[in-house]
């Protein structure tokens, strides 16, 4: 195994050696990568995301290059909610029997693709044998001094704007749980190879009219009860305003994790423009006083909304 983890690992350093990055004085090879410090106009943003085999995927269905794709996608969604600009990756990887050459040579292309395309360098990590394939990511980002987005500062009257469909991830699951969907099928494009919203993030940190977001990995309804209980403020949502995914039911919009869209609130009346960063912007509710949860139905009949997105039972 030592031998061929110090293949894999030159493998990597080769493929990591050819990213530039402003600011790393030392990539992989050592004990520890060496980073300048940041600008003081600059902050750094830090996020880890834990991915299981069992848990949070299932190797039938998920190819190995969406899988690396995934993999830094979810820690890039984290920074893209806060409006950071990613810059480094670490990645520590537990690699079960049946992982094949081939299947790391794809799982390294989707993540090394996704990391070129988002200026993102991977500088260190670890490997180990283990029972089920597990990836720990950690990314590192930045923003200006003060500008992070947080969950925490949605306040009462703010309009709530969600980007891009809701429910798309959750069909694309279905229809790979249950038939043999085409690989084009847009809904499984959507489960397999999710799009962090960065530059919408980047773009709504600029803007002294947003308030709080969040990036919408768990489901609406869950996800937006952890944004007005951080706030501590309620929510009120329009069902006949909220934008589903083509083929995708109201359950999967309102509950259905991992759409990676980013949940945001602004000051009423601000109407920013229709899409930001090439996604569009829907308003589908507004901020309330109470701590309650209401969905409005396209009937115009109010009803509490229930919140049952993705959670683990730990
Ligand atoms: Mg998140």
């Amino acid at each position: 195994l030592k031998n061929k983890e110090l293949f894999l690992v030159d493998k990597i350093r080769q493929r990591a050696k050819k990213q530039l990055s402003p600011g790393l004085r030392l990539g992989i090879g050592d004990d520890t990568a060496i980073l300048s410090a940041l600008p003081p106009t600059q902050e750094l943003l830090i996020t880890t995301d834990l991915l299981v085999e069992g848990a949070h995927f299932e190797r039938r269905w998920h190819p190995p290059r969406a899988l690396g794709h995934k993999v830094l996608a979810r820690g890039l969604s984290d920074l893209a909610a806060m409006g950071g600009r990613p810059r480094w990756a670490l990645l520590s990887l537990c690699l079960p029997a049946w992982v094949t050459p081939a299947w790391k040579k794809h799982f390294f292309n989707g993540l090394f693709d996704l990391a070129g395309k988002t200026g993102v360098a991977l500088i260190g990590g670890d490997l180990a044998r283990g029972e089920r394939f597990t990836a720990d990511i950690v990314v590192l980002g930045e923003c200006r001094r003060g500008r992070a987005l947080r969950r925490s500062a949605a306040k009462t009257g703010d309009s709530i704007y969600v980007s891009g469909l809701l429910g798309g991830s959750a069909l694309g699951l279905e229809r790979l749980r249950t038939g043999r969907p085409r690989p084009s099928d847009p809904a499984v494009q959507r489960h397999l190879l999710p799009t962090p919203r960065l530059a919408l993030g980047q773009y709504l940190s600029r803007h002294p009219g947003v308030h709080a977001a969040l990036d919408l990995s768990d489901g609406l309804s869950l996800d937006l009860f952890r944004l007005t209980r951080e706030s501590g403020v309620g929510a009120e949502i329009r069902v006949a305003d909220l934008p589903v995914f083509p083929g995708a039911t109201l359950d999967h919009a309102l509950h259905g994790g991992e759409d990676y869209e980013l949940l945001f609130t602004s000051r009423p009346g601000l109407r920013p423009p229709p899409s930001a960063g090439a996604v569009p912007l829907t308003l589908i509710g507004v901020i309330t006083s109470g701590q309650k949860l209401v969905l409005v139905g396209a009937d115009g009949r109010r009803r509490n909304l229930p919140v049952k997105g993705f959670e683990h039972d730990l």
